[in-house]
């Protein structure tokens, strides 16, 4: 692992940027996952993501040479002499991917970012080298099952929506799994996306991600909406700290992963917390580290910082492999 966060295979290098890095690998768009990725679509032969990475990473403005970029299915290899380069489906947001690079020195893989350990997302198996992302790798990060979260979430929604308009601030993907969710449980208040959000849904329709009444902000339609009082609003994380006392009946709800042991939590008049996250808590973290079982794990400490080196001491006592935090 490099300090700046580029986990280094020979001449692959993910999510992160080295110097002779000729391979580089996307897993998904969130930013600490496109670390240095400008330098990566100068000096790097290729970038390969998935189609919806690809896509995702233009609408972003992350600019990558058509010629330089190579798309992906799950499970597609691309082999070049004796190392081959292999995506799997990482449960986290649209497109994201875990990378195995099989070689005659042995096969290697990084998770990147995944929950729903098991039945979507499937752990690399005879891995020697496995690199895993422990953002909440800590015993105490456990969050009540997700069912029950989001059952939690939709009853919130929908009793705030009799009192006023809602607004939801989640990062980039989990947004949009977000509005699929609410329709999905009979939720049809109108939906009303920020720019980027609402950018990130239309390019996702192609691939089968369809929304219903969606609504660009700032558009004539969204001005009918506001008016009326009945709508969701979808902003990003980052907008929550921006809000203040406003409208009583705006209700605000921040999605977040650092919540532990209760599904939510007000925080304010019109103000909660839901613990809704595209991260794997510390309990499927240990599920995914058992199921690949490699040789030698190495936890991401440029991504998990102290809570790295804790999971890893944990997995060797516990699980018995060979575990380090790294850089
Ligand atoms: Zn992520």
């Amino acid at each position: 692992m490099d300090s700046g966060g580029a986990i280094v295979f020979g001449d692959v290098c993910v999510d992160g940027h080295v110097d002779g890095c000729v391979y580089r690998v996307v897993t998904h768009v969130h930013h600490d996952h496109i670390v240095r990725l400008d330098r990566s679509a100068v000096e790097s032969r290729y970038v390969l993501a998935t189609h919806i990475t690809h896509e995702l990473l233009e609408e972003l403005g992350l600019y990558v040479p058509k010629r330089k970029r190579i798309a992906l299915g799950y499970g597609d290899r691309m082999c070049v002499d004796d190392v081959c380069i292999k995506l799997d489906y990482a449960h986290h947001i649209p497109g994201s991917s875990q990378v195995v690079i099989e070689s005659r020195s042995g096969t290697y893989a990084y998770s990147g970012d995944f929950k729903s350990v098991g039945d979507k997302t499937k752990p690399p198996t005879g891995v020697d080298i496995l690199v895993v992302d422990a953002t909440y790798g800590d015993p105490a990060f456990k969050r009540p099952p997700e069912d029950v979260i989001i059952g939690e979430l939709v009853k919130l929604v929908k009793t705030l929506l009799t009192k006023g308009p809602v607004s939801i601030y989640a990062y980039y993907g989990k947004a949009q799994e977000v509005m699929l969710m609410l329709r999905e449980y009979g939720v049809d208040a109108p939906f009303i996306a920020s720019s980027k959000h609402w950018r990130i849904a239309r390019r996702l329709e192609k691939f089968g991600y369809v929304i219903k009444d969606l609504v660009l902000d700032g558009s004539r339609e969204s001005h009918e909406i506001l008016r009326d009082g009945w709508y969701i609003k979808f902003e990003h994380f980052s907008k929550y700290r921006c809000v203040r006392n406003g409208s009583p009946s705006q209700s605000h709800i921040l999605l977040t992963g650092w919540l532990f042991h209760t599904p939510i939590r007000a925080v304010g008049k019109n103000k909660w917390i839901v613990a809704f996250s595209d991260h794997a808590d510390f309990e499927e973290l240990i599920l995914y580290v058992d199921l690949s079982r490699p040789r030698r794990l190495i936890v991401d400490s440029s991504r998990g910082g102290v809570v790295a080196k804790r999971f890893a001491e944990y997995v060797d006592r516990v699980l018995g492999i060979h575990a380090e935090a790294q850089p």
